[in-house]
């Protein structure tokens, strides 16, 4: 099979030829049809992060394929089922966080693309139980960007607990903030889109972001002041001064929501503030199966759109650059 191969940090991935992997006890084997681009892959490829992943290694957690083989003791799945894998590949079961609804932060976990090889490839083999069923009516391309794009920006949102009439900042017009800008909405917020690119602004407002703000362009901080300041500020973009701008843009009651996960890796808040304001910092990793489950079925309902192009995974090394020039419309999908 064909697989886009991470076999040096920060040096361009090798399109492989290499054996079918064999799923094994409690594995499935999935032939797969798309899987998104997520910036985390690329942070992946460049070993951004203090814990780096062990070369080489497959990126891609936004994939989705077809079911083709099962492994031995696999009675969950089925043969010819359509099923997302997703970035929490594997979690205990047992633990304290998977057993009270917190699996995303078990320490056992295993992640796709990262701990274990992902879906940059044409098969890969995944845990039964923590691949996601995709409901008939969502196509394969829609899916790959909920798997991971979605799911992360709705559970980041619900666990902001917003109240219908607040004011939520989205800084990010990505991959994510496309689909962050849907759900704010979806739970009665009023939305203001920050990027740097007008394109990513059009599609804020298109998508329903009443307010938006090129932060290349105006102080985002001031613009939003000037809307009466966020409740809520969802942070998409992967440079740290942009947590500081979204800090500084809350109201007092304010929730910082950390989501991305830039290289350079601390911020600088103010404790004063945060104190008198009662500002509430929160970070937010994906969501999960059941988080993952709403996503779909929320799209299904037809109250979500995915704005997606496809490539090849030939092409996997242009289309990281397209991602990093901010040129992308949203995501960019591989499809096999
Ligand atoms: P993306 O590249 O698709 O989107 C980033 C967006 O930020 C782009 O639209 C870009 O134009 C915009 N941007 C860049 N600089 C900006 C600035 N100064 N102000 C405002 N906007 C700016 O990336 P993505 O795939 O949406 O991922 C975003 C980040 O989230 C990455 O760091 C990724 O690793 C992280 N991530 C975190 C989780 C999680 O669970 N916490 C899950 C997925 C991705
Ligand atoms: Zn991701
Ligand atoms: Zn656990």
């Amino acid at each position: 099979m064909k697989a886009a191969v991470v076999t040096e940090f920060n040096a361009p991935l090798e399109i492989e030829e290499i054996d079918i992997p064999t799923p094994g006890v409690g594995e499935v084997l999935i032939r797969l049809e798309t899987c998104g681009l997520c910036h985390t892959d690329i942070h992946a490829a460049h070993g951004d992060w203090p814990v780096k992943p062990t070369l080489p290694f497959i990126p891609g957690h936004e994939g989705v394929g077809i079911v083709e083989a099962l492994g031995p003791n696999v009675t969950d799945r089925v043969i010819g089922e359509r099923v997302a894998i997703p970035w929490l590949g594997f979690a205990c079961g047992e633990c304290r966080y998977c057993i009270d609804g917190r699996e995303t932060l078990c320490e056992q976990q295993q992640n796709s693309g990262y701990s274990v090889n992902g879906a940059f490839a044409e098969y890969a083999v995944a845990s039964a139980r923590f691949v996601i069923p995709v409901p008939a009516g969502i196509s394969a391309l829609d899916a790959a960007p909920l798997t991971c794009a979605g799911v992360t920006t709705y559970k980041a949102l619900r666990v902001a607990n917003i109240v219908p009439t607040e004011n939520v900042a989205v800084f990010g017009i990505g991959g994510l903030g496309h689909l962050a800008v849907q759900y704010a909405r979806i739970m009665g917020a009023t939305v203001i889109g920050v990027d740097i690119e007008d394109e990513k602004l059009d599609l804020a407002r298109e998508l329903g972001a009443e307010f938006t703000v090129n932060a290349a362009k105006l102080d985002p901080v001031d613009a939003i002041a000037e809307l009466g300041g966020a409740d809520v500020a969802l942070v998409l973009a992967a440079s740290p001064k942009v947590f500081e701008q979204a800090f500084a843009s809350l109201k007092r009651g304010g929730r910082l929501i950390c989501v991305a996960l830039p290289a350079e890796g601390t911020m600088s808040i103010p404790i004063f503030e945060t104190v008198l304001k009662g500002i509430s910092i929160i970070g937010s990793i994906v969501g999960t199966r059941q988080d993952v489950a709403e996503v779909f079925a929320l799209h299904l309902a037809g109250k979500t759109k995915v704005i997606a192009e496809t490539r090849t995974l030939e092409q996997v090394n242009t289309a990281m650059a397209e991602v990093l020039s901010s040129t992308v419309p949203a995501r960019l999908v591989f499809q096999f």
